[in-house]
């Protein structure tokens, strides 16, 4: 439904876009997902026509639309600060772009309805925006959008000036409205939560490049840079050297360690390279205890150290933990250790990848 190929866009010597490629499949909902100044704007202004890039080329639906002015590409806009009108009731705001358009009032009042049925303001149709909560505005934003049906649905963080609970809770609408109608949406944020919530497949972009793009699942267990695994939750990593990428698992020296990890095929022997494991895949034992929930055996990775810091988070603890080699690790789990503990911490070899270095 939607192509980018290669598309390039530069504010004079800052590349906002480079080499930016990606579909969107029918009915589905892809995020380009990024910290502010990534270009997540500038690639949707590209789509919609606003701004034009240096290089590469933009489909719709099949259709070359690298030249063709906004008003043709027929897509359905939702902005970050609801950009709706104060002195017109929600009916008005979402009837506006429809009578810019010249459609009939009957058809017109019809597909209004309709809109604010869908996302449930039906009994609101009269307020004006002054008296309508933000996440009632925000839907009334979506409903404009909506009912023009348009061919593509675009979201800038739609839901950033929303409090957390409201934001939580639109998220799920939006998917919701979005699945139910099988809308092929692009949909842009900062927040990665929102990102694995609401996507088929999330496009992580980092200074105008997009990283890695895969299902939420792909993004969030196999993520293939630092900067991923960093932007897509908490993550360790620890500096090494490959020594083999054997079938299964690779070995990498770190320190006079040799530790198991999944290989990467894009690193060879002898690379500097990072061994990324997660919080929550690393168990803590008591260094004295002859028992274990992770018994050590060919395929575990275990480092003795002992625990720095600890954090309560409710339904676990969040520890800092100093291991032998100076080095220091995230460790989230439900196991309870006091501060000054001497432990063992252990992670699975498959549960640790292999990562290139930063760039
Ligand atoms: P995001 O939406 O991911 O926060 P943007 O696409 O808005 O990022 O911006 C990407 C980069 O391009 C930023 O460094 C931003 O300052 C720059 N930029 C965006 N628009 C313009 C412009 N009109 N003129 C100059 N620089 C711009
Ligand atoms: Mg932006």
């Amino acid at each position: 439904m939607i192509e980018f190929r290669d598309v390039t866009k530069r504010y004079g010597a800052l590349v906002a876009n480079d080499h930016v490629s990606f579909t969107v499949e029918r009915g589905e909902m892809l995020t380009l997902l990024g910290p502010s100044g990534c270009g997540k704007t500038t690639a949707l202004r590209c789509l919609t026509g606003y701004s034009r890039p240096d290089e590469g080329r933009i489909f719709i639906d099949g259709r070359d639309v690298t030249e063709l002015p906004t008003y043709k590409r027929n897509l359905g806009m939702v902005f970050q600060n609801f950009a709706l009108f104060p002195h017109m009731t929600a009916f008005g705001n979402v009837e506006f772009p429809l009578k810019v358009r010249s459609v009939p009032s009957e058809e017109r009042r019809q597909r209004v309805e309709a809109a604010l049925r869908m996302v449930r303001l039906d009994q609101l149709a009269t307020r004006f925006p002054r008296q309508m909560s933000g996440g009632q505005q925000q839907r009334v934003g979506l409903a404009r959008a909506l009912a023009y049906e348009p061919s593509v649905l675009l979201l800038d963080e739609p839901l950033s000036n929303l409090d957390a609970k409201l934001r939580e809770e639109m998220r799920f609408e939006i998917k919701e409205l979005q699945a139910r109608f099988g809308i092929t949406a692009v949909y842009v944020t900062h927040d990665q939560s929102e990102a694995l919530a609401l996507s088929d497949r999330v496009a992580v972009m980092n200074a105008g490049v997009v990283e890695q793009i895969g299902t939420p699942e792909e993004i969030y267990g196999e993520p293939r840079s630092p900067f991923v695994a960093d932007f897509i939750g908490l993550s360790n990593f620890l500096s090494g050297r490959l020594l083999d990428s054997g079938d299964e698992l690779a070995r990498v020296e770190v320190g006079d360690r040799t530790v198991l990890a999944r290989p990467n095929p894009d690193l060879s022997v002898g690379d500097d390279v990072l061994v990324f494991v997660r919080p929550n895949d690393i168990a803590l034992t008591r260094r004295d205890a002859t028992d274990g929930t992770l018994a050590a055996g060919a395929d575990v990775n275990e480092f003795g150290g002992h625990v720095e810091h600890v954090v309560y988070l409710g339904d676990r603890m969040d520890y800092r933990v100093r291991l032998d080699s100076g080095d220091v690790v995230r460790v989230q789990s439900e196991a309870r250790h006091e501060e000054g503990t001497e432990i063992r911490a252990r992670f699975r070899g498959d549960q640790a990848r292999v990562m290139p270095p930063r760039r």
